[in-house]
């Protein structure tokens, strides 16, 4: 289940894999590899960098991640 995905307002693709694990796929922070969090705590602190490094990343994905029980 995707959580967001590449538009021109998102530079990040979010996904939930069949673990239930957080994953930030072809990141773009990494070379395109695929990050996996643990929990969403290290992916907000994940999401943080992409905003550092000046990639758009939708208020409404930190929200989901406050908010949503996965
Ligand atoms: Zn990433």
């Amino acid at each position: 289940m995707a959580i967001c995905r590449f538009s021109p307002s998102c530079d990040v693709f979010l996904d939930i894999n069949d673990e239930g694990r957080l994953e930030c796929v072809a990141c773009r922070l990494d070379d395109r590899a695929t990050f996996q969090a643990f929990d969403k705590q290290a992916m907000k602190a994940h999401l943080e960098e992409h905003v550092t490094a000046g990639h758009k990343v939708p208020d409404a994905v930190f929200e989901d991640l406050d908010q949503k029980a996965w």
